[in-house]
């Protein structure tokens, strides 16, 4: 159950809530109404019993035989009215019954009550037979100096009809009050709760790189325009830590390049010089080799840097396909050479799509260059361009050793390598692919993967069409 109560949306909790509150209000408010009631029509009874008391004890007689008689005249003469509504007996202190009088023939009583108990004034209901109920009074009383007990009776259908009255319409009325109470608590949690969704839709917007955005406010001054504003406050400062970070990154990769250059540069003069030592000319060759990869890795993180530092700015123009998946064949085809692979590059050649053109060449280089890296000596590699309903695809297909499909979707983030030693033999820096994923996303594309392990991998940036 608390399970259960726990997965429910607060909209609806707070609905049935509101229909509890006012199912436990309206239940006490109709107890509370029945008791009244009750209390005043039993007190009306007892009040009307007492009237018949007074009545009927003034009208007692006693005969020469000293039978009880009851003459019956009826306080204002109306003995048919006396005759009809009196209804009592007259016992006597021994508990014998002196007389009756009731609206019923005494062969029709199958089911007398028993003599009273106490010679005192006491009020009572009685069950008789057929469901009857009638409240009772017992008082002694004194006809011509003999002591008896006049019980008297009247019937309590009248007061049990409207008691029961009372609780159909609460059973009626009740559910009907508990629907409209959940309908209009349902309303009231919607309308305070409209914001929180739009909050959370905003906020799930949100990431690293659009730390810029803010929440709506709804109304400032209310609980939930508070807790907006703190979380817009925690963005401020997180957008500000991320900018430093940012910024300390490209500062330090820009910083790194001077002293670094100098390196190379002091390597390559004592190259020339012809120092004749082997083994010293191999140390600063590879040396060299390694101020290089440095050099590489500095140009890619500068490069990150920039692009999340909003610091690149997008020139589109038309761009032939065609011709730039030729010239990235082109750059590497040295590499390729080497390896003796080859780079086949088809597809229509007036296809062309409104991109940035640098930003384009980089992401498609980084992964024509991955294709040539990672698969073995004389593949094949193709960059074939096509045109796929409103979208251009430039697809990169190798025959190389394929990514495992856990690490399909991790490839694209920051330094992540799936051979981490290969990797960094082949010279990568695990930045490429995220560059890559940068530039076309950048630019409202996406790049999509298809990978066997042991066939080869398909790598397609898919742009929308100009
Ligand atoms: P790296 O500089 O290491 O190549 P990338 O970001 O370009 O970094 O690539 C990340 C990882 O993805 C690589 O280290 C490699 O393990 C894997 N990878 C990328 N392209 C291919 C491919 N065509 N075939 C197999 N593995 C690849």
């Amino acid at each position: 159950m608390k399970n259960w109560w726990k997965r429910r949306t607060l909209k609806l909790r707070l609905t049935l809530c509101y229909a509890a509150a006012t199912a436990v209000v309206l239940g006490v408010f109709a107890w509370v109404a029945y008791e009244v009631v009750e209390h005043r029509l039993g007190a009306e009874l007892d009040r009307q019993l007492r009237i018949d008391f007074d009545v009927i004890e003034a009208q007692l007689d006693k005969d020469a035989a000293g039978q009880i008689r009851w003459p019956v005249r009826g306080a204002h003469g109306d003995e048919g009215y006396a005759r009809l509504s009196a209804w009592f007996e007259v016992w006597s202190e021994d508990r014998q019954l002196l007389f009756r009088h009731w609206p019923v023939r005494d062969a029709d009583i199958r089911n007398p009550p028993p003599a009273p108990v106490e010679s005192s004034l006491r009020f009572y209901t009685l069950e008789l037979e057929n469901d009857l109920h009638v409240r009772t009074m017992e008082r002694p009383a004194r006809v011509h100096e003999l002591g008896v007990i006049v019980r008297l009776f009247r019937d309590e259908t009248d007061m049990r009809r409207t008691l029961g009255q009372i609780v159909e319409v609460f059973m009626l009325a009740a559910p009907l009050a508990v629907l409209l109470a959940a309908l209009g608590g349902y309303f009231v949690a919607r309308r305070s709760l409209m914001p929180v969704a739009a909050i959370a839709e905003q906020a799930r917007k949100i990431t690293s790189e659009s730390l810029s955005k803010r929440l709506p406010i709804p109304n400032p001054h209310d609980e939930l325009g508070q807790l907006a504003t703190v979380f817009n406050e925690t963005l401020a400062r997180l957008e500000n830590s991320f900018a430093e970070l940012k910024r300390f990154t490209a500062d330090a990769s820009h910083e790194l390049r001077t002293p670094l250059t100098a390196l190379r540069t002091v390597g390559e003069v004592a190259l020339r010089q012809g120092d004749s030592n082997p083994a010293l000319r191999e140390t600063i060759g590879s040396m060299l080799e390694e101020a290089q990869r440095l050099n590489d890795l500095i140009e890619s993180l500068l490069t990150l840097a920039r692009m999340e530092g909003g610091k690149i700015s997008t020139k589109p123009e038309q761009v032939k396909l065609a011709e730039l998946a030729g010239e990235v064949r082109d750059n590497l085809s040295i590499l390729a050479a080497d390896k003796q692979q080859t780079i086949d590059v088809t597809g229509d050649d007036r296809l062309m799509v409104t991109a940035d053109r640098l930003l384009l060449r980089q992401a498609l280089m980084n992964i024509a260059h991955n294709a040539v890296c990672y698969s073995l000596p004389q593949t094949r590699i193709a960059i074939g361009t096509t045109q796929r309903d409103s979208q251009v695809v430039i697809e990169v297909s190798d025959q190389g050793p394929g990514i495992a499909p856990e690490h399909q979707e991790k490839i694209f983030d920051r330094f992540y390598r799936v051979d981490k030693s290969r990797s960094r033999a082949d010279g990568g820096n695990g930045l490429g692919l995220a560059i890559a994923k940068w530039s076309v996303e950048h630019q409202g594309g996406h790049i999509e993967l298809e990978s066997e392990l042991g066939k080869g991998s398909v790598f397609r940036i898919v742009l929308p069409s100009a």
